[in-house]
């Protein structure tokens, strides 16, 4: 028996090595862990039977007595988990308490029964009652390069009420679902000094951090059901254990999380982009939302293959769940996403659009470069957000991504700024202040905006190149690896070294110890001008602007002043002192001028008072937009409280 089990354990290793060919013809990562899951739904239960055979591979140089699993439907088991207690303030949550996962069964490659070695730990924040991190106990310490294997017999029991991942009727996503490895970091891993688990429990805000993995799943449900995965079919169904039922196999490659969806009233579409065969998977009743949703997919693969690099797998999934489903919707699983339509949705807003290149971009930010989003959560949905908002401004109109409308426009990029702008809980950024950590109200704005803001102020200041230089040499250096801030920050510093020299001074942390590392506010204004005729002259003026360094923040500037006689000319200002003069003697006075014409320092918290003008009759056009802004500020403010 204990022969037999280890032999058919190292026969799925062994497959898992030659399957890797299939797909990708070099592994994309190391593959330190693999799960092999045979999945049945039973609709009537609402539960994911599992039989799961999965290894870890110790890549560290010491011995690892234990190995730490998520189990995060235990979230859902109870209003005292560490999840229920902190969604009390961010996600709706009634009543009912009723998903969970158990394990039947647990047996190392030995076949020794581990049940007994079994206890949940709450690394975090030390919740008795929460039961979403496992540790095992080893028998035996895994040695340097031992391989750990661990047969698990669960039982999962989906949530009725949808947070990411539950059942609603016949409607199933199944996400968090089986017991996943966490991941072991060893000395000198981002910032580790010691090595050991990293390992979190399941938290309101953020959810990854894991190696890539190759996963084998077969999936059984009724025959009626359609399903949808992150892997690629690789058989196509074939009758489960009775006749009413079918299993369909997927393999997926080198991601970090493997969901699935099952519902009997998806109807599935198919399109190609390059080497990539699309999946999308929407009710029947939002088939004519089908073509909107494979443009932005497609405008999305584009911008990153030429920005960050090219989509390494040759599959993606997306799913647009029904209405009963929508908790399910804007999620991310590398290779499987879904979005978010309605059949009501009007052309001019580009809602469902955004939510699509959002959710599809983390197979960039998180699936390919597997950051740590408990611990570093804006390099995954800051960085994101970024590419969203680009790609929204480059397909769908630079002032018009997110709403197109005759009587309103208005960007993506401008949204992230706005609720960044408009923000009074400002933090910083640090290696301590982990994704559950941070006060409600400054978590998003953190995470998403703040980091979405300055990312566009380092692209005003480096220019666009060089901005995807960054993300291409971040993809090659660190893609399918975990990198932190401190490795990105490197990045930068090389990257913009080789494209413009020392003209940002020896590297670029003075920029990042003000926005990332810094709460200061960025504000500069033009606080005068002055025109003074000579008095022995009749056209001769002296003239005077006074520009002012509100906030704390001080990054590089140009300004430009445009003279009586029509001449406009742009200055620079290394924004660092308080307060600045321009002095100009000339048959001419100073007519207009504007501090960042081209909007590049968008961490700039108030445009308006960036111009000014001498001649109230002409005041330029930037003043109209720059109080449209204010409008749509107070707009988004009553609607975000
Ligand atoms: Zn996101």
């Amino acid at each position: 028996m204990k022969r037999t089990l280890s032999g058919i354990l190292f026969i799925f290793l062994i497959y898992t090595q030659i399957c890797s060919q299939i797909i990708n013809k070099e592994p994309l990562s190391p593959r330190i862990t693999g799960y092999n899951i045979e999945a049945t739904l039973d609709p009537s239960e609402k539960t994911v039977t599992g039989n799961m055979e999965a290894f870890w591979v110790n890549t560290s140089t010491g011995s690892v007595p234990d190995v730490q699993l998520h189990m995060y439907m235990n979230a859902f088991r109870s209003d005292k988990s560490t999840f229920s207690r902190e969604s009390r303030h961010t996600h709706w949550m009634g009543n009912s308490y009723d998903g969970y996962i158990d394990i039947t069964s647990c047996t190392d490659r030995q076949g020794n029964e581990l049940l007994s070695r079994l206890q949940y730990i709450s690394p975090d924040d030390g919740n008795p009652d929460d039961s979403t991190v496992l540790r095992i106990d080893l028998p035996e310490p895994a040695m340097p390069g031992d391989t750990v294997f661990l047969k698990i017999k669960f039982v999962t029991g989906l949530p009725s009420e949808i947070i990411r991942t539950g059942y609603s009727g016949d409607f199933f996503f199944v996400a968090q679902w089986f017991p996943k490895f966490g991941v072991y970091e060893p000395a000198g891993m981002r910032y580790r000094k010691e090595s050991g688990w990293n390992c979190h429990q399941f938290h309101a805000n953020s959810e990854f951090y894991s190696n890539h993995s190759v996963y084998d799943v077969r999936i059984t449900v009724p025959f009626n059901y359609v399903v949808g995965s992150g892997g690629m079919l690789i058989e196509e169904p074939e009758s489960g254990t009775d006749e009413n039922t079918k299993t369909l196999y997927y393999r997926a490659e080198d991601i970090v999380d493997f969901a699935w969806t099952a519902w009997p009233g998806y109807k599935a579409f198919n399109d190609q982009w390059n080497h990539v065969s699309i999946t999308l998977l929407i009710p029947e009743e939002r088939t004519a939302q089908v073509e909107r949703q494979f443009k932005a997919v497609k405008n999305a693969l584009e911008f990153f293959t030429e920005n960050v690099g090219p989509f390494p797998w040759p599959h993606l999934t997306f799913a647009d769940p029904p209405l009963k489903g929508a908790g399910a919707g804007g999620m991310e699983y590398t290779t499987l996403f879904t979005s978010g339509s309605s059949d009501i949705i009007p052309e001019w807003f580009h809602l469902p659009e955004s939510v699509t290149v959002h959710e599809f971009g983390h197979a960039y930010f998180m699936g390919i470069m597997a950051t740590n989003e408990f611990e570093e959560p804006w390099m995954d949905e800051g960085m994101n957000s970024f590419f969203e908002a680009r790609i929204m401004d480059k397909y769908w109109g630079e002032n018009s991504g997110y709403i197109n409308h005759p009587h309103l426009k208005l960007a993506d990029k401008t949204i992230s700024r706005l609720t960044y702008v408009r923000s009074g809980y400002r933090q910083v950024a640090s290696n301590d202040l982990f994704s559950w950590n941070y006060p409600q109200r400054t978590y998003g704005m953190m995470s998403y905006n703040k980091a979405a803001t300055w990312l566009y102020t380092l692209m005003g200041i480096v220019g666009e190149e060089t901005t995807n230089d960054i993300f291409r040499e971040y993809y090659r250096l660190w893609g399918f690896r975990h990198p932190s801030s401190g490795d990105f920050i490197n990045v930068v510093n090389e990257v913009v070294a080789r494209d413009h020299g020392n003209k940002f001074g020896n590297n670029m942390n003075w920029f990042f110890d003000q926005t990332l590392y810094g709460t200061g506010v960025c504000d500069y204004k033009v606080a005068e001008i002055s025109n003074r005729k000579y008095e022995d002259s009749d056209s001769l003026y002296s003239s005077t602007v006074g520009l002012q360094r509100t906030g704390e923040v001080m990054l590089p500037l140009e300004i430009s002043v445009r003279f009586s006689d029509g001449d406009e000319i742009t200055e620079a200002w290394d924004g660092k002192g308080r307060y600045m003069e321009l002095t100009y003697t000339g048959y001419r006075k100073v007519e207009r001028v504007i501090i960042d014409p081209e909007y590049r320092i968008r961490m700039d918290v108030n445009f308006v008072n960036n111009s000014m003008t001498v001649k109230p009759d002409t005041v330029p056009l930037r003043s109209f937009t720059n109080k449209l802004l204010v409008l749509i500020q107070l707009f988004i403010s009553i609607f975000t409280l």
